[in-house]
């Protein structure tokens, strides 16, 4: 049996440590390339700053410009190579920093990731969601390396709105039953082998941090401070669930989510909400025990995560209209085809039917 586990080669977190760039910089080159939108560097411009007054290393700012589009990416090798500049740095939410990802392969050279957000669990991946101009999903490209380092400053996360950090945890929630579904069925992790028994400890590792700091994290978040229990969760979201999700698989919980997405009125909540709606239908679709079930429906309502469809803009249950999240959550090449027993769409609606009232009558009997 082949077992694969992938990670980025340096993970690094703290307070503050946004103003030490340069030493990181200077590990892979003098003069980089920054990708990053007008409003993100400017959020962080204070740190930048102090970095470049404490280290002799240059930047050249590469005005991101909202979509990780092909186009964008040629537009942004075009100002590295123009630039002469040795290493790529990506700043700022998950589009920026897979456009960085992308430039960083196409020229064969280091990336540092600097998440200014801790909404998904993307930053350590070694995969891209590439976009059309018009902002649609166009595909994912997956790149032979993982980032050199994943840098996160925990001050500028905690200054960021906090649904972004619950989202994250939404996303993070998914890891380890999704994983645990991945491994009762043998399917492969993303880089096509078998799950090691360290990244299954590590997504229950991810859980385990979720169950015990999550509150205490967003309430750190609402208030603009960091916390130890801030930044385990911060590191929950970003390592223990990247690394978890992409060295032990996805599974049902993703493919709803992406089912969802034919629903117009869920477009407005982000990947992580969805998600964690997709986690409590996955845990009925599989007939988890109540206890399991009880314990994360208690756990996204305590933190403002979706419970039921409600929670995520639908007002009316049509069920034509659920058959079709169904089926596209039933696609070809779904990760739903990695759970370990047989699905079909029609288990798939009956799982989203009933959890959706679970969810109901948990909000009726705790109001
Ligand atoms: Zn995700």
């Amino acid at each position: 049996m082949r077992k694969i586990l992938i990670s980025p080669s340096k993970y690094l977190q703290g307070k503050g440590e946004l103003s030490n760039l340069g030493t990181y910089v200077n590990d892979y080159g003098k003069k980089a390339l920054l990708i990053a939108s007008k409003d993100d560097r400017n959020r962080v411009i204070k740190y930048i700053e102090s970095a470049l007054e404490k280290e002799a290393f240059e930047i050249i700012y590469g005005d991101f410009g909202g979509e990780c589009t092909k186009n964008e990416i040629e537009k942004q090798r075009k100002i590295f190579n123009d630039n002469k500049c040795e290493v790529v740095i990506g700043l700022g939410g998950g589009k920026a920093l897979d456009t960085a990802k992308a430039v960083s392969h196409y020229e064969n050279k280091d990336v540092i990731i600097v998440p200014t957000i801790a909404s998904t669990d993307a930053p350590c991946s070694s995969l891209a969601v590439i976009y059309t101009e018009k902002g649609e999903f166009e595909e994912y490209i997956f790149f032979k390396k993982n980032p050199n380092l994943v840098l996160v400053d925990t001050e500028i996360i905690a200054n960021a709105p906090t649904r972004f950090l619950v989202s994250g945890i939404g996303d993070a929630l998914s890891t380890y039953f999704e994983a645990r579904a991945c491994e009762k069925s043998f399917a492969d992790n993303i880089p096509g082998g078998k799950s090691t028994k360290a990244a299954i400890a590590i997504a229950k590792l991810c859980y385990e941090t979720l169950l015990e700091d999550s509150l205490k994290a967003k309430y750190a978040s609402d208030n603009n401070v960091v916390t130890m229990a801030l930044e385990n969760i911060v590191e929950a979201n970003i390592l223990l669930s990247g690394i978890g999700f992409e060295s032990s698989g996805l599974a049902a919980a993703h493919a709803i989510h992406n089912g969802l997405t034919v629903m117009e009125e869920t477009h407005k909540y982000f990947h992580g909400e969805k998600v964690a709606f997709g986690v409590i239908v996955q845990l009925v679709l599989e007939n988890a025990n109540k206890d399991e079930l009880n314990k994360i429906i208690k756990f996204n309502k305590s933190l403002g995560l979706p419970i039921c469809l409600k929670d995520l803009g639908v007002k009316k249950i049509d069920s034509k209209k659920i058959m079709e999240v169904s089926s596209l959550s039933c696609a070809d090449g779904e990760t739903i085809y990695n759970m370990p027993f047989e699905v079909t769409k029609e288990d798939v609606f009956a799982a989203i039917i009933t959890a959706n009232k679970l969810g109901e009558d948990y909000e009726k009997n705790n109001k």
